[in-house]
């Protein structure tokens, strides 16, 4: 068995976050619970408070006590460029020294980014820009609403589209809750939401085709839309059964109904097309954010012309003072035409190979159980057997009940790697990442896994 030293080999001399400890305790008292979004909040583990951070460069970030971090959270994903990346940075300065941060009227760059846009993602022929992914799932549900005329949305469990009212439901449910594994139930995913909200969802289990044709088949004349995330992100980056999207794509055209992507994390993440592009499936309405503003606030929402043109003719209503402002719209300009350069994305998919195959080689030497998932440059390890394929079997998991990954990530902070907290959550790595970054990552992680096989035994 591996013994403390060994295990200790490669956590930073002192990990001191007394600096982090502090800067909690003065925002708790003014910023509600220190924290501006739940997704912030305390993660589990030895500090009881959030770290606060100083700065980002490239692939790396330094907290308020100094210490060094490489970064795979990358702001929850869309730093896909890295921290401050100076050809988007000179872009953004450029643009607010010579012509304004918002203008609310019309300007060239907003057509510009429309333009980026619809080039790379199949099922975008118009869009419209918002402030943010939420804002964007929002505006898809209201889109398929009114131009089906229909009410229901049919979500699934565990997925993510944000913190909005009518879809915020059956995030993350206690299983033993949410009602029966082919039937869930929909559970609200926090406090202050109608119930009349609940009543307009389908919640379905994912990758069950068998159930989705069923529901779809009864209940088509109800139902607006089926809303998935292509890949699911918001549960450690499961991935579809194959043939699973193309057969959700054919029953919601055999049934008239709307298919919605929501590729808030997929988009311009996985590859210029977004999974869209990589499964070959492509959606009605699409909703963007994260990487396509490379870690400025923007969110897109798009579709063909046989929706987008009732929001053209003012039929169905989007507005907002902040929509398509010259900071959003510049940022996705540079920021997709960086992405767009050759080689970009089999770089980004071979750091991701790397850091996986570096990850589970060590894993096997120490004997612990694990399988990685997620797409080239966003990626989840689970410490068990076998990968789930939808909510509850990762719910229900060793490596999320027993809190492996948890420890991981644990050992890996006091060792200079930073991970998005949580299993359900991924690692994102960047075109500033390096090999030495991710080689120095599967070192550090090696480390920790010694201590998690000593917690296992
Ligand atoms: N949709 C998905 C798939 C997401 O992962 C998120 C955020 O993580 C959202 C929507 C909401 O985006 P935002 O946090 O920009 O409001």
């Amino acid at each position: 068995m591996a013994t403390e030293a060994e295990a200790k080999r490669s956590v930073t001399t002192e990990y001191v976050t007394s600096g982090s400890k502090r800067m909690h305790e003065r925002a708790r008292s003014s910023l509600a619970g220190g924290v501006a979004s739940v997704a912030r909040a305390i993660p589990p583990g030895p500090w009881p408070y959030p770290i606060y951070l100083d700065r980002g460069e490239g692939s790396h970030i330094w907290d308020v006590d100094g210490n060094e971090y490489i970064d795979y959270n990358l702001a929850h994903g869309p730093l896909i460029l890295g921290h401050r990346p100076p050809e988007l940075t000179a872009a953004m300065v450029d643009i607010l020294q010579t012509r304004g941060s918002t203008f609310a009227l019309g300007h060239d760059l907003e057509y510009l980014a429309a333009e980026q846009l619809v080039a790379h993602v199949p099922s975008v022929e118009l869009v419209r820009f918002t402030n943010s992914g939420t804002e964007a799932v929002l505006a898809a549900l209201r889109f398929a609403r009114g131009a089906t005329g229909r009410n229901k949305v049919v979500r699934f469990e565990g997925h993510y589209h944000g913190w909005g009212d009518p879809i915020h439901w059956s995030h993350r449910p206690l299983v033993a809750a949410a009602g029966l594994a082919h039937a869930p139930r929909a559970v609200a995913a926090t406090n202050g939401i109608p119930e009349s909200y609940g009543a307009e969802l389908i919640i379905q289990p994912w990758n069950d085709l068998a159930v989705l044709e069923r529901t779809l088949r009864t209940r088509q004349h109800e139902i607006a839309a089926v809303i998935t995330e292509p890949i699911m992100g918001n549960c450690g980056g499961l991935l579809p059964a194959p043939g699973y999207l193309q057969q959700v794509r054919e029953l919601t055209a055999k049934y008239g109904i709307l298919l919605i992507f929501d590729e808030v994390i997929t988009g311009f993440r996985v590859g210029l097309s977004g999974a869209q592009g990589l499964f070959g499936v492509t959606p009605d309405i699409t909703t963007l954010a994260k990487a396509i503003g490379a870690g400025y606030p923007v969110g897109a929402v798009g579709g063909t012309h046989k929706v987008m043109d009732f929001v053209a003719s003012h039929q169905i209503t989007h507005a907002g003072t902040y929509n398509g402002n010259l900071v959003q719209t510049g940022a996705v300009n540079s920021a997709v035409a960086q992405l767009a350069r050759p080689g970009v994305y089999e770089r980004l998919t071979a750091l991701g190979d790397r850091l996986r195959a570096g990850l589970l080689k060590a894993a096997s030497e120490l004997g612990i159980p694990a399988v990685t998932t997620g797409v080239g440059p966003m990626l989840q390890i689970w410490f068990q057997e076998k990968a789930p394929t939808n909510y509850r079997e990762a719910a229900l998991g060793p490596s999320y009940t027993q809190g492996r990954q948890e420890l991981l990530r644990q050992g890996l902070q006091k060792r200079g790697v930073m991970l998005l907290a949580g299993q359900f959550s991924n690692w994102y790595i960047s075109t500033a990442h390096s090999e030495q970054d991710i080689d120095t990552t599967i070192d550090r992680s090696r480390d920790a896994m010694i201590e998690l096989k000593d917690r296992l035994a």
